[in-house]
């Protein structure tokens, strides 16, 4: 297929003419967090195919209990959690010095790790990919089995621990969840591109045990719509890593320069063009789509 079709295939495939929006809930272990009712106005998933910043700050090994140094096999899964931390300060950093502080604390016996955060703003990474991490719920099980999990009572795959990579995506109240699904959707890509995994290797952390884990996303319904994130953003980082393209909201009232809804008014009209370059050309498209009522 010629390029310049499959760009304008992948436009399409990004745009959306009617555009949803949601309420749904956040739901978090403190007791004030419980069940927090959140609004997603809604989104057109601008790929600008930049790479994610991460804040690579890797646990020491000093006791061997979060990070056991243990190398995989092989890395078959991406595993997705939730922190179901509803606290508003529950954020990547937080995270990260929660595991940091555990990593250099002897008397600590808590062995709970995963190789990274997400959030609103960014990627954190905590484990170096190659190496075994504890969040997936399945013990020492390698790939490629199923084993009966008695606390969930659920046949459930195995290979959490041993073959994946583990991502926890922060649930913090106030934090705009659907950008940090947005975040974790390009990491993912990355990941997928890393170890040649194809979309069916990004797993729940359901999967490997049977626990309601991300439970906002699965609540909320969310599961397939940040799949295809994913397939956004894979096709984008393999197919179109030779293509630059620029988004600029025409509508700026209504939709920002990243494709987030900022102000919602039933039926709204929302345009938006994008400038594509590919091979020193530059072609410009133009977009519109309406904003569905409130739900
Ligand atoms: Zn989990």
């Amino acid at each position: 297929m010629k390029k310049w079709q499959e760009i304008e295939q992948f436009l399409k495939l990004i745009h959306q003419d009617h555009i949803e929006n949601q309420k749904y809930y956040m739901f978090g272990y403190q007791e004030e967090y419980k069940k927090m009712e959140v609004v997603n106005l809604g989104y057109i998933p601008f790929y600008d195919g930049k790479e994610t910043i991460r804040d690579i700050d890797i646990l020491p090994d000093l006791y061997k209990k979060n990070r056991p140094s243990i190398l995989k096999k092989c890395t078959k899964y991406i595993c997705i959690h939730d922190t179901a931390s509803g606290a508003p300060t529950a954020d990547g950093k937080a995270h990260k010095h929660w595991l940091m502080n555990m990593a250099n604390d002897k008397e600590n016996q808590n062995s709970v790790s995963w190789h990274f955060t997400v959030d609103e703003g960014g990627i954190f990474q905590h484990l170096p990919t190659d190496e075994v991490a504890h969040h997936a719920g399945d013990g020492y099980r390698e790939w490629g089995n199923t084993y009966f999990n008695t606390t969930y009572n659920r046949t459930c795959i195995t290979g959490g621990n041993l073959n994946s990579v583990g991502i926890e995506t922060c649930v913090n109240f106030g934090s705009d969840y659907t950008r940090t699904m947005r975040n974790t959707a390009k990491l993912v890509a990355e990941l997928m591109i890393e170890f040649d995994l194809t979309i069916d290797a990004i797993k729940q952390h359901n999967d490997f045990s049977g626990k309601d884990c991300p439970m906002t996303m699965r609540h909320a319904n969310r599961w397939q719509e940040f799949l295809h994130l994913v397939k956004i953003e894979h096709l984008g980082k393999t197919r179109f890593n030779d293509v630059v393209f620029n988004w600029k909201s025409l509508t700026p009232e209504i939709i920002d320069n990243t494709g987030k809804i900022i102000n919602h008014i039933n039926n709204g009209q929302v345009d938006y063009e994008v400038e594509v370059e590919y091979n020193n050309e530059k072609r410009k498209y133009q977009f519109t789509g309406y904003l569905n009522h409130l739900s």
